[in-house]
């Protein structure tokens, strides 16, 4: 199939993406987009065990179940509550450690994509150089492992090298958006920046060999700030929980809700805004539920069941995405519109992409996607937007 899309100058926007022929709304407008690389957020890994190269959610329901409940590995989670998930229903993917590099796939095919892609060149020097950057990138930003990652597929693969030098770069630090206090002091600020990139490159340096130079390492973090996109992969669990909606997994949810509670308390509210925004899904779901409930004759087992998924956060909360970023060679071209003709979707429970038309396209338009939650309001869209490198100029933005 002949490409639909390719890149070109937009004008005063550097390059964007086109499409090369009429596409109807909701066709594909990129059939398939694996990334360059993908890595799941840090904070996220508590919460969805994901193949370490594709993002999907790994092995069982019942597995992920004892990462939420915060069970022992080993530990059964009470199989009386897991209607449904007999012989092997509950089967999300294989379980493959990679010994060499230390982490774990779904499949032997994304091990051995990983191993020679970029962890063989990553752990050249061996497995403890190699955790020594993870680490430290974990405990900082974890946008490090993605630029790693990029970087040792680079040093054997020309194609890769060619995508990563045309993608929008700027040094890292002139990318941070100073944050709008005016107690920050914007040089101290920026050298914040410098200092964190020195360390995280000496700890590459010890683990990837040939390295670039450090200037090319920072640019290429300010490419992935201002070109890679969050890659959400649904949870299977919260499907699983949503279709069986059996009254018998009340102690289950409980659990779980105790234990996201618990964390929250510890780590700080920082999911409020998210709640606030899934109340108006949550309260239909409920309803939906309880309409559900009435009609299998089990109304108040399955609405207890529904309020405690509702007051434990909502079921997206309790039971996460997996979430990380991706940097992808053509997608990264598309230029930003609050009012977006195209958008980004994941396939087959993995961090493959796809660009979808919202719109009818003509041969010759130019595609865009929202790079912010299309909800926000225009000032937090500005915020978001800025972390971009970019203010939108908009009749969304600007009424
Ligand atoms: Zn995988
Ligand atoms: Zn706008």
């Amino acid at each position: 199939m002949a490409p639909t899309t390719a890149v070109r100058p937009s004008p005063g926007r550097g390059r964007g993406l086109f499409a090369t022929s009429a596409v109807a709304a909701g066709g594909a407008l990129i059939q398939h987009e694996s990334p360059l690389a993908a890595i799941q957020e840090v904070g996220n890994r508590g919460e969805a065990l994901a193949c370490g190269h594709c993002l999907r959610f790994l092995g069982s329901i019942a597995e992920q179940l004892r990462v939420l409940t915060q069970e022992e590995p080993g530990a059964q989670v009470a199989p009386a509550v897991l209607p449904g998930l007999a012989d092997g229903a509950g089967r999300l993917s294989e379980v493959v450690m990679c010994e060499r590099s230390g982490e774990v796939f779904c499949s032997a095919a994304c091990r051995d994509a990983a191993w020679l892609g970029y962890n063989r060149a990553l752990t050249a020097a061996g497995l403890e150089p190699f955790e020594a950057f993870k680490e430290h990138a974990y405990a900082t930003n974890c946008s490090f492992l993605l630029a790693a990652r990029c970087l040792a597929r680079a040093v054997d693969d020309g194609e890769c090298a060619r995508q990563l030098a045309a993608l929008e770069a700027r040094p890292w630090e002139s990318v941070a958006v100073l944050p709008a206090n005016d107690e920050v002091d914007e040089a101290e600020f920026r050298a914040q920046f410098v200092e964190l990139l020195a360390e995280s490159y000496d700890l590459l340096r010890g683990t990837l060999s040939p390295c670039v130079p450090i200037e090319a390492y920072s640019r290429l973090m300010g490419a992935i700030e201002l070109n890679s996109v969050g890659v959400e992969v649904d949870s299977p669990v919260a499907a699983y929980v949503e279709s069986s909606a059996e009254a018998a997994l009340l102690p289950m949810v409980e659990a779980i809700s105790a234990v996201r509670l618990a964390d929250e308390q510890q780590h700080g509210c920082n999911e409020g805004e998210d709640e606030d925004e899934l109340e108006e899904a949550e309260v239909a779901e409920v309803a939906e539920a309880e309409v559900a409930g009435a009609e299998s004759g089990e109304a108040e087992q399955t609405s207890a069941l529904a309020g405690a998924i509702h007051s434990g956060g909502g079921l997206d909360y309790l039971f996460p995405r997996a979430e990380g970023r991706g940097l992808f060679a053509s997608i990264a071209a598309c230029n930003h519109a609050c009012t977006p003709n195209a958008q980004v979707v994941f396939l087959d429970g993995s961090c493959a992409a796809t660009l979808q038309a919202l719109l009818d396209i003509g041969e010759g338009d130019e595609l865009e996607i929202s790079y912010t939650d299309a909800e926000l309001e225009p000032a937090d869209r500005e915020l978001a937007l800025g972390d971009y490198g970019f203010a939108c100029a908009c009749d969304v933005c600007h009424p």
